[in-house]
């Protein structure tokens, strides 16, 4: 069984009535229900609840963690994103959905700004498979098309991805790393374009396609926080202790 926890700041489906005409329950709930399965287990949580709904033994049985915020990623507090650092360090596999680009887990795992070009003028989006074989990118055709999306532009600053899975190609012109990979700790990380708060995005088959397999892949198979201890010559009993 895979644990996942989808957490979602839960603001605009409150405050704007365009948004809740999309997403009536949040945007958590809908993803909570793609994702449903025999082999997957969902919990949610989201700002309103104490300390976000975040705690180290949350964190510790949950194997991967999915990050949708906008545009209250400062009402994180920096001891969550701590956590959630750590946790991934220890293994969690982490998904960071679209404006999650500027949230404060993403930018500490990945150290730097994550500054990144945009503007809302309902382009629509293709999304580009680069990597054909890779487990993340099963069931997709060469590309799909999202109708309307906000555009993400580069440059995107981020570190060089281990890995980058799609290129987004914008009807305005705008080309932008879409899907990308990186590795920290004992931990993976995917960060995934997709899924303004004012459109649809979610519901779109081949994104639930994409977020489902991306749990899969990022499970861990193993949890273990990796300490620097001073240890005996490899001849000595028990040469190398764990922590
Ligand atoms: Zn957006």
């Amino acid at each position: 069984m895979i644990r996942v926890l989808i957490w979602n700041e839960y603001k605009h489906e409150l405050t704007s009535d365009w948004v809740k005409g999309i997403y009536p329950n949040g945007i958590h709930q809908v993803i909570a229900e793609f994702l449903r399965s025999d082999d997957i287990e969902v919990r949610t949580a989201t700002l309103h609840d104490e300390n976000c709904g975040i705690t180290k033994e949350i964190l510790d049985n949950t194997d991967v963690l999915i990050w949708w915020g906008h545009m209250a990623h400062d009402e994180v507090p920096d001891e969550v994103a701590a956590l959630v650092r750590d946790a991934v360090l220890s293994g969690m596999g982490m998904i960071f959905l679209h404006s999650a680009h500027h949230s404060k887990p993403f930018r500490l795992l990945l150290g730097t700004s994550c500054n990144l070009t945009w503007r809302e003028s309902h382009d629509s989006e293709l999304l580009w498979v680069v990597e054909p074989a890779h487990p993340i990118t099963q069931g997709i055709d060469r590309f799909f098309k999202l109708e309307r999306e906000e555009t993400y532009g580069e440059p995107f600053v981020i570190p060089t991805p281990d890995k980058i899975l799609f290129l987004g190609s914008y009807s305005g012109g705008e080309a932008f790393r879409s899907g990308c990979l990186w590795e920290r700790g004992n931990g993976k990380i995917f960060y995934f374009q997709p899924g303004h708060e004012g459109y649809p995005t979610f519901y779109v088959p081949e994104v639930q396609t994409v977020i489902r397999n991306a749990v899969r892949y990022l499970a861990p198979n193993i949890r273990l926080t990796v300490g620097c201890p001073n240890v005996r010559k490899v001849t000595d009993e028990k040469p190398y202790v764990r922590g």
